[in-house]
């Protein structure tokens, strides 16, 4: 994203790499159905609002020192969810921060940086080469299928051919992906960690957990791949995107050297409280996951219905095509209170799964437009 403008002003003292770059800016609006950044539309249920309040009570009157650094405790308690998969996780394999967006700065700020190559596959998460980008790490746009039928999907042959030619130092898997809800297979993993032989290969799973019965998740490839990461979030189906904590589960060498770029006592002392918290509520926390999958799955049955094209979905949202002018029925979707997601790819719209009534919102306004949207 060159800017050929001269630069004036304070815009003169930016590094040069970012001048012209734009923020991430997912609109933050007021409206009735909130659709487009993938949350999970349901609030934390009332009892672990109380456990929360009364462990924020112990923690609150001990501000006065720093908090643990190595937050101890909190690891133990991933650790242990993520265990609940059937591929024992130990705490030392674990590592975490403000949201994973935190967790990717750092495994870009150990092993990218200037002189270095990251390469993900597009359309996917923009923040991967935003973050990228920041650490001066070399993004590379991968390609993902551009065939009717398997559409956004990557195959193993074709991103073990893509990394060869870049030799790079990351790789970026997200699976499912944002914002396709494409999954990977596990052969695709293990052929990017082949294929990338001095690569950190980060496997950024922030929805796995509403993946469909079947889709594998790469935890399973942990052991044994001292390169392999993957990276979780408390924020999609566990609810608790505004108490930013995002982890992931490595070879504990490899957790051991993200201590060299993180800041001292990155993790508050309220930050782990909440997520002890939450996470002493595991099956409370997640027992809106099965509703949203529902209305994933309506979103791509009701769509086609509709005559639109979704995405086959295994995350909270639904990536659907057909439209004449994506940025025109993002509009008129926001004219009747529905916020969805226009994530610059022509003629495409992306909604996450929220309650049943914002989906009933969304296909609403949607099949209330007029047919120069299709
Ligand atoms: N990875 C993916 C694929 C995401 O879609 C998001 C959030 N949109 C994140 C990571 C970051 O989430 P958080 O920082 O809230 O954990």
């Amino acid at each position: 994203m060159a800017d050929d403008r001269p630069p004036s002003g304070l815009r003169s003292l930016l590094r040069d790499d970012l001048r012209g770059e734009s923020p991430y800016g997912a609109p933050q609006l007021a409206v009735r159905a909130a659709l487009n950044t993938n949350e999970n539309s349901y609030p934390v249920p009332p009892e672990v609002v109380a456990d929360m309040l009364a462990e924020l009570g112990e923690t609150l009157p001990g501000l006065n020192r720093y908090p643990d650094r190595e937050f101890t405790d909190l690891r133990s308690a991933l650790a242990a969810y993520l265990s609940r998969g059937g591929e024992p996780i130990d705490p030392v394999q674990v590592w975490a921060g403000n949201g994973s967006n935190e967790v990717l700065l750092h495994l870009l700020q150990a092993f990218g940086g200037p002189g270095r190559r990251a390469i993900g596959f597009t359309p996917s998460y923009s923040m991967h080469a935003i973050i990228a980008t920041t650490t001066g790490t070399a993004w590379t746009h991968g390609r993902r299928s551009t065939e009717p039928g398997r559409l956004f999907t990557l195959a193993a042959a074709d991103v073990a051919e893509q990394l060869g030619a870049l030799d790079p130092h990351l790789v970026f898997i997200c699976s499912p992906n944002n914002p396709t809800g494409t999954a990977v297979g596990l052969d695709v993993i293990e052929a990017a960690y082949e294929a990338a032989p001095r690569a950190v290969v980060v496997v950024d799973e922030a929805y796995a957990e509403f993946a469909r019965p079947g889709t594998p998740n790469a935890l399973t490839l942990l052991a044994g791949r001292e390169r392999l990461v993957v990276t979780r979030t408390l924020s999609k189906a566990f609810a608790l995107a505004g108490g930013r904590l995002g982890y992931l589960a490595a070879d504990p060498e490899l957790v051991d050297l993200l201590r060299l770029v993180r800041m001292p006592y990155h993790l508050s002392a309220p930050s782990q409280a909440v997520a002890r918290a939450a996470l002493r509520h595991t099956d409370m926390m997640l027992s809106t996951v099965g509703v949203v999958k529902a209305q994933r799955d309506r979103l791509v049955a009701e769509l086609t219905a509709l005559g639109f094209a979704p995405v086959p979905s295994d995350a909270n949202f639904v990536l659907f095509g057909g439209l004449a002018d994506a940025a025109r029925t993002w509009q008129a979707l926001l004219d009747a209170g529905v916020l969805v997601r226009d994530v610059g790819i022509p003629h495409y719209l992306r909604v996450t799964a929220g309650t049943p009534e914002e989906t009933t919102a969304f296909l609403d306004a949607l099949a209330a437009l007029g047919p120069e949207h299709h």
